[in-house]
This record gives structure tokens, sequence and C-alpha cells, in this order.
């Protein structure tokens, strides 16, 4: 939000809002795209279940959003006045205005503005019974946001984003994790920065490929920090990444497939990786 409009609305006022061409509006609108986001440093979340949860885990909420409709409904009041405890402005809107900021025809009754959160890279020590996942290039928002969440269920300590990646705070992206936005930390790296965190963490670096020549059943996970490494959905890992993996492994196919879904083979790996640490 600009500081003009940060004048023109005190911070922690409840605001009602019809119209779309407000300027607040327009502002939340414009995080649909990266470009926004990244200048704002901001993200859209939707659902009360996740706005309140986010806020639990101590996430910086800027805005509040609900729909006037469900003003009644049980729990929002209570947030709305959390939201202005926590010093953001809480908007009151019609359907149609959260329609429009949510783009979609039956929105969520409640959406939160939060600050972005990147984890450092420096910050990530890997220690004994640890898994991290290692992103390469992953592109497509839904991929991503399927391996937060997945990484979040199986007890992954963090993700790493190398290289281009997609934005993990997009719409697409957040709607997928389901929440896991805000539990699972995700830090982003070049290659260069990617292999020099390799070379001072104490931890094995299993790569994934088609060309694998490990069984990722073999594995033993257990004894060491493991950062499981995922290629690109087109190309797949380069050979200067490979060829830096203590283990390249591979999931064995039957079928006519080529190759897995990057998420779905994060997922057979990540479970796989985890199997020591989880329990029934
Ligand atoms: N054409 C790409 C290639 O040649 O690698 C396919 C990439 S695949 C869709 C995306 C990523 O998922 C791969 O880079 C690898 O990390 C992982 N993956 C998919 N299937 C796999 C398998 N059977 N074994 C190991 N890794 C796999």
């Amino acid at each position: 939000m600009t500081d003009r409009q940060n004048d023109r609305v005190r911070v922690g006022r409840v605001k009602e809002i019809t119209s779309l061409t407000n300027p607040i509006i327009k502002d939340i609108r414009a995080l649909a795209i990266k470009k926004n986001r990244d200048r704002s440093g901001l993200f859209l979340s939707e659902g009360q279940k996740l706005v309140i949860d986010a806020m639990d885990l101590g996430w910086t909420i800027r805005t509040l959003v609900y729909a006037k409709s469900a003003k009644e409904k049980a729990g929002v009041a209570s947030l709305a006045a959390r939201a202005v405890a926590a010093g953001a402005l809480v908007l009151e809107v019609s359907e149609k205005v959260l329609s429009a900021i949510t783009r979609r025809d039956n929105p969520q009754m409640v959406c939160g503005v939060f600050e972005q959160q990147f984890a450092a890279l420096a910050d990530l020590q890997p220690k004994q019974g640890e898994t991290y996942v290692a992103l390469d290039r992953v592109r497509d928002p839904g991929n991503l946001g399927t391996i937060m969440r997945t990484a979040d269920a199986a007890g992954a300590s963090a993700i790493i984003l190398v290289g281009d990646c997609t934005d993990p705070f997009s719409l697409e992206t957040t709607r997928a994790t389901m929440g896991s936005v805000f539990a699972i930390p995700v830090a982003r790296t070049s290659v260069e920065g990617f292999l020099k965190w390799c070379d001072s963490a104490e931890a094995t670096l299993v790569g994934t490929h088609l060309e694998g020549s490990v069984d990722y059943r073999t594995i033993d996970y257990a004894a060491r920090p493991v950062v499981l490494l995922m290629g690109n959905e087109q190309a797949g890992l380069p050979e200067s990444l490979a060829q830096r993996c203590d283990k390249l492994a591979r999931i064995p196919q039957a079928g006519r497939a080529d190759s897995l879904n990057l998420a779905v083979a994060t997922g057979v790996m990540l479970f796989e990786a985890r199997r020591h640490a989880l329990e029934v």
C-alpha cells in the first residue's frame, strides 16, 4: 500500500468498501502480479482458518478482508479485533469485492494480506534426523504448492528454491499449499549459492534422476541429515548439479510414463526419506 493511501486510511480502523475502484482494493488486487508482490513484499492468503493459523505462527498481517455477509459468523468479529490489535487495516467488503480480490466466483469469506517471509539460507544448518528439499528451477505453481504441503506433512525442515523458480507467494501456489506456506520455511538461492551451502552443510545430497544408479529405497536416510534435490519439470537435473550429488536416486517405474510428475516424485522421496521419523 502506498504512503498516500496509508495517510488516507488510518491503520487499525475498520473500513467498509463496496467499490472495486477503491485504491486499497486495487492495491490488493495488484498482488496477483509477481512484480507487485516483489515490490510490496506482500501476498494474499484466503480462508479464515488459514489467516488465524498464520497469525498464530507469527506472520505479520497487514490487511484483513472479510465479507460483510460473514460479519456475524463465528470467529469473524474476534479475528477482526485481533487483526486491529495487531495493527492491521480491517476491511469489511461486499462479496463482489472479495470475488475480485480472490479472482473467484465463490470466494472465501475471509482473506488476509501478509508480509512475505523467506528463510536465510545461512540459517539452515541441517541436523541429525532432518530432511531438506531443494528444487532446481521449479516452474509450476501447483507443483511448488503441492511440494510445500507435502514437505510440511512429511516433517521436512525447509525448502530451498535453486535458480529461477516460480513464486511461493503467488495465489496459485499458496492455494495449493493449503496453509503449509505458513508452516514450512522457504529459502531461495542461486546454483552457486546452493553448492556453497552444500559444501558447508554436513548433509548427504541425494539427487533424483531418471538415469540415477541407486534405487531410492536402498539409501540410509537416517545416518546423516539429507538434502533431496529435485530437477526441473522439463529439463530434469542439469549435469552441473547431478555431478555434485552424493547419490543419484531413481524411483523405479513400470508402464509407459517416461517420468513421474515432480510433486509426486518429491512426495515419494520425502516419505521414504522421513520413514525413520514418522509414526502412525
Ligand atoms: N524430462 C525430464 C528428465 O529427463 O529428467 C523429466 C523431469 S521429471 C518430470 C521432474 C523431476 O522429478 C526429475 O528431474 C526428478 O527430480 C524427479 N523424477 C521424476 N520421476 C523420477 C524417477 N522415476 N526417479 C527419480 N526422479 C524422478
